[in-house]
């Protein structure tokens, strides 16, 4: 292999590469071909202490710098960001086995969009002036301090930038915490960062499993912590964060509907349904795995559906033209395949896919089950692979109270072509992120984030600033205080 994949070492603290190999070790497979192409170590107390140690230190100096310096730092990272888009892609390809087709696109590029909003939002944010006759109040728009950042496997430099780009655009510092699946991207991400001029202990990677994850939560020095990740992990993280009363964000999973009424586009439909189940292997939160198809045209969209299936370009996810790759380790794989064996078992049809790829690497075909019902295991849980359930419906307002009848609530999909239908829909829908005749579109501008078990708080947009910032009132009198002796 002429490309290096074993970090220089497993953590970036304080502006520079730390390792400790009495961690646990933790072995970076790519699920092209199972393939162990590096070995880190888990953080141990002492790597965690010195890295909040370190962005307890820096952060006071940062949040002191104007905004405009803060921002400029950002957006020079977004443009080394796309400089290196190829570097970065590939390398995300073999953290996550994600077709570079998919990563050129997707990955380094998001987080630059990331960088380069909240890099140029950072000089407007302002508190606000409150006359009140002669006296007043002035709001600052202040830091929270050191923010805990932990990521899922799926997008691991995106997730990175989400979450340093506004944190870091308001004056906290960061200790974030890979999925230890995929370990390799935020550390490119730090050293970018910093070579665009972030003062050392700003933005600082350390590596380990749910227990290092655990111990930073629990940490007295954390004021914030942000968690993109599954629903029980989230419970556990959000509970920890609440004994210390500490903000948090909380990206967690979603079972999203799409509901595909019988006027809807058929071709815009098929691609939509194509984006919300099977780009990144189906390993997309937001996805729609609830496909609600009106009788009148299941079976055609379910022929179109097959015939677009059978396009896809699976194998080496370098190779430009593929355009579906391997799953993310052994693990999700026998996950995925479990709930294709329940699904069958509960009497869902098989439209197509269903199997193992007979290769090396972790690849499963993509998998539709039709007449698939709401009591069906797949069409409850949360599967995080290619497999679409298809559901059946006739009436709007039955195809509503089905889709919303989940404990989840992330994101919501709808293509018709009746436009008030379509806005009545989205009102109904209970989920933070809808799309109308389009599908899991995620542009910085707008927020994102679950609502109901999906979770709390956004990330993206004007409104992550809110997350990542709290305001200080300070009163002013201008006359006498008034005492009553
Ligand atoms: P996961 O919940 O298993 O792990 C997420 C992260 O939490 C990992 O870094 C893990 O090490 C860490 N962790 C585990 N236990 C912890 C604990 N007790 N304390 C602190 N940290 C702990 O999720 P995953 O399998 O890595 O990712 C898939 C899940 O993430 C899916 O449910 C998916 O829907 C969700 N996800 C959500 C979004 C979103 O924005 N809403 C985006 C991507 C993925």
């Amino acid at each position: 292999m002429t490309y290096k994949t074993q970090p220089e070492a497993s953590h970036f603290i304080d502006g520079a590469y730390v390792e400790d190999t009495a961690g646990t070790p933790i072995k970076v497979i790519y699920p092209a071909t199972g393939e162990v192409i590096a070995t880190l170590h888990a953080a141990t107390p002492a790597i965690i202490d010195r890295a909040l140690t370190a962005a307890k230190k820096a952060q006071a100096g940062w949040a002191a710098m104007t905004g405009t310096e803060r921002g400029r730092i950002l957006r020079r990272a977004a443009d080394l960001l796309r400089e290196r888009n190829h570097d970065l892609s590939v390398l995300e390809t073999y953290d996550t086995g994600k077709p570079y087709q998919e990563t050129s696109v997707a990955d380094a590029t998001s987080g630059a969009d990331a960088l380069e909003y909240f890099g140029g939002i950072a000089a407007s944010l302002t508190g606000e002036h409150i006359q009140l006759g002669e006296n007043w109040v002035y709001t600052r728009r202040e830091a929270l301090g050191v923010c805990v950042g932990i990521g899922a496997w799926n997008y691991p430099t995106q997730i990175a930038c989400w979450k340093a780009a506004p944190a870091l655009a308001c004056g906290n510092s960061m200790v974030f915490k890979p999925s230890e699946t995929t370990p390799l991207c935020a550390l490119k991400v730090a050293e970018i960062l910093h070579e665009a001029g972030l003062p050392a202990g700003l933005y600082n990677v350390v590596q380990g499993m749910g227990e290092v994850g655990a111990a930073l939560v629990t940490d007295r020095r954390v004021d914030k912590v942000s968690l993109t990740g599954s629903v029980p992990t989230g419970r556990k993280v959000y509970a920890a964060a609440a004994e210390g009363i500490k903000h948090v964000t909380m990206e967690l999973g979603g079972k999203s509907p799409m509901i595909v009424f019988e006027d809807a586009d058929i071709e815009n439909a098929v691609s939509g349904a194509i984006l919300g189940n099977f780009y990144s292997s189906g390993q997309v939160c937001s996805n729609g795995t609830r496909v609600f198809v009106h009788k009148a045209i299941k079976e055609k969209f379910l022929a179109r559906l097959t015939e677009r299936l059978g396009n896809a370009v699976i194998g080496d996810p370098m190779d430009p033209k593929t355009s579906f790759g391997p799953m993310v380790s052994e693990r999700q794989m026998a996950t995925v395949l479990g709930y294709i064996e329940k699904g069958e078992a509960e009497g869902a049809r098989l439209v197509c896919g269903g199997k193992r790829i007979d290769r090396e690497g972790f690849y499963l075909e993509p998998t539709v089950f039709a007449d698939v019902t709401d009591g069906m295991t797949i069409a409850r849980e949360e599967i995080f692979g290619p497999v679409m359930a298809v559901l059946d419906f006739e009436e709007e307002d039955d195809v509503m109270t089905r889709a919303n009848d989940t404990e989840f609530g992330l994101a919501a999909g709808v293509f018709t072509r009746d436009l008030t239908r379509a806005h009545r829909v989205a009102a109904r829908f209970e989920a933070g992120t809808c799309f109308i005749n389009t599908y899991n579109d995620a542009p910085v501008e707008a927020p994102f984030g679950g609502s109901k078990m999906s979770g709390v708080g956004r990330e993206n947009s004007r409104a992550a600033i809110e997350h990542y910032s709290q305001l200080k009132s300070v009163f002013v009198r201008m006359d006498d205080v008034e005492a009553p002796f």
